[in-house]
């Protein structure tokens, strides 16, 4: 559902992705751990064309992100097409960024009607159906203000699957909670990758990147160290740079 090719980023100067292939099947789990500064969220940013890439390309279900193909050339989009496509990509930011004018329904509900054209009715029908599976049915009318950080990422995820998204992103959805909050969004993110998702989560929950990855991805100073199945990254990483960054988490 996702493939990244050659995919380089520099920031002045400064290469923060320097070759970075990765794909990752639909309906599967990518978990990407990595130390601070790796490039991380760089490259959520860039499948989500938030952030334009030096060189590579980017396919979400198979359909080219943010570029057009002329001939042996790429031109990037219209922000019209640009916006049609992240409206297909769902992205969870570490600090939920709500917009705290609009209660939670509204929140939920904005961007299926706003850029996907469906009916009110429809998009508020869907926007109740879920927060009801995030476990908060009864907070439709609350502003985000009233509610606490993990209800707001809880909220945050129902936003991001309103758009039934092809893919979602997860960008560290629970370190900026106080950690008595952490579970209640890990088990709001186990239902999603339940239904059947498919999820790239960027994570410092080593334990649940294990319980839930299909595959887990070590970046380390903008390159892939190491790719695998869960239990042979963490367990038996193949990478002195893997052995030293999971000492410092686990
Ligand atoms: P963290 O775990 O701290 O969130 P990360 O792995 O997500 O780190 P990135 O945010 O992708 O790292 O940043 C990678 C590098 O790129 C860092 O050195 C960062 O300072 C730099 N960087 C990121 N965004 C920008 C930007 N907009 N302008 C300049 N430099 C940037
Ligand atoms: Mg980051």
């Amino acid at each position: 559902a996702v493939e990244l090719r050659g995919i380089r980023k520099s920031y002045a100067g400064t290469e923060v992705l320097r070759g970075v292939d990765l794909a990752v099947r639909a309906g599967e789990v990518t978990a990407i751990l990595g130390p601070s500064g790796s490039g991380k969220s760089t490259l959520l940013r860039i499948i989500n064309h938030l952030e334009k890439v030096d060189a590579g390309i980017v396919r979400v279900g198979g359909e080219l992100v943010g570029y057009r193909r002329k001939g042996a050339t790429l031109h990037e989009l219209r922000e019209r097409e640009i916006l049609r496509q992240r409206s297909r990509i769902g992205f969870v930011f570490q600090n939920f960024n709500l917009f705290p004018h609009l209660t939670v329904l509204e929140n939920v509900a904005l961007a299926p009607i706003a850029a996907q054209g469906r009916p009110r009715a429809e998009a508020e029908a869907a926007a109740t159906d879920l927060l009801r599976r995030v476990g908060l049915g009864d907070r439709s009318a609350a502003y985000p203000r009233q509610l606490s950080g993990g209800q707001q990422q809880r909220v945050a995820i129902a936003r991001a699957l309103a758009l039934r998204p092809r893919v979602i992103l997860f960008d560290e959805p629970t370190s900026a909670l106080d950690p008595e909050l952490v579970g209640e969004v890990l088990d709001a993110i186990r239902g999603v990758v339940r239904a059947g998702a498919t999820l790239v989560i960027v994570t410092h929950e080593v334990g649940f990147a294990r319980e839930i990855a299909d595959t887990v991805v070590l970046l380390d100073a903008g390159r892939i160290i190491e790719q695998g199945p869960p239990h042979e990254v963490l367990d038996n990483p193949g990478h002195d740079r893997t052995k030293a960054f999971l000492s410092h988490v686990l």
